[in-house]
């Protein structure tokens, strides 16, 4: 008889993720389907009250979270944070910015302020879950979240553009290094998504209309369309993709 192959497990029950930016937005949609899919859920935001409000639905849903209210762009204590409350087998490395503008209006506070969380801040927290895994001698997946803008240009995005470039940058280095320690990392590049951040380009007809244009599939992402993809790569049904990306745009990049 032949000998049927099985599905690698989309499960992850067991597993800790720590997930950045979680108490809204992209963030809030990953940490809830990292939970669904059975992990322990260590949620990072810098209010309190909404990771308290995110946390209460978590407990209402029987869904296992703790919290941790930090500024990921003040380095040292984020460092000092995660280490005490690592290792962490998952990590979706997902708070950022966005503060669009020409590159002849760009102000040096706004490029400052996006490098600095988009970048400098993805990058330290990325080292520090390493940091623990490796320490603990444990395999682990690590998420950064890029966008499409990770892969082409955009009107007013030269900023955001290169920091999104250089996640996917720092991605495959990053996965060069880690693989001998069985730590895959790899990038979610989403289209628009129905978030706070977006709004300062959805909320101007003419922008969305622009959007709508590039988007082949013809909506706007909602959180949801994320939730599938990050199950996908934390889990053991991705164990040979590193040091790659997943393109979550609608189309937006076929063309
Ligand atoms: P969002 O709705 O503005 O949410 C941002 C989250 O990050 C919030 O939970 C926020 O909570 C947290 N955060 C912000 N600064 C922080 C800091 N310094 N330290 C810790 N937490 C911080 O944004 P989003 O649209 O979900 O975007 C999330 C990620 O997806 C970003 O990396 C973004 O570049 C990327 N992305 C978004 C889109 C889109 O269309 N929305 C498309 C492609 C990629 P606090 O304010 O309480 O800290």
């Amino acid at each position: 008889m032949t000998h049927l192959p099985q599905t690698p497990s989309f499960r992850l029950d067991g597993k800790r993720a720590l997930v950045t930016g979680a108490s809204r937005g992209i963030g809030l949609g990953c940490a809830a389907a990292l939970a669904q899919a059975g992990a322990s859920v260590t949620l990072v935001a810098r209010s309190e009250d909404a990771l308290t409000s995110v946390k209460m639905a978590f407990d209402k849903g029987g869904y296992k979270a703790d919290m941790l209210a930090l500024d990921v762009t003040d380095t040292g204590n984020m460092q000092a944070a995660l280490s005490a409350a690592g290792p962490f087998d998952i990590l979706v490395n997902n708070a950022g910015l966005a503060r669009h503008s020409l590159t002849v209006d760009t102000t040096e506070e706004n490029f400052d302020a996006v490098t600095d969380i988009n970048i400098k801040a993805a990058y330290f927290v990325a080292q520090q879950v390493a940091r623990d895994l490796i320490k603990a001698g444990k395999p682990g997946s690590m998420i950064n979240m890029s966008s499409q803008m990770g892969h082409v240009g955009g009107q007013m995005r030269s900023v955001y553009c290169a920091t999104k470039f250089a996640v996917e940058g720092m991605t495959k280095a990053m996965a060069i290094e880690m693989g001998e320690h069985n730590i895959r990392v790899n990038t979610i590049c989403p289209t628009f998504v129905n978030t706070d951040l977006a709004k300062q380009t959805l909320s101007k007809p003419e922008l969305k209309a622009w959007v709508l244009s590039k988007i082949q599939l013809g909506r706007i992402a909602e959180v949801e369309d994320l939730m599938g993809p990050v199950v996908f790569l934390a889990s053991d049904a991705s164990a040979m993709i590193t040091g790659t990306h997943l393109l979550i745009d609608g189309g937006w990049t076929a063309e």
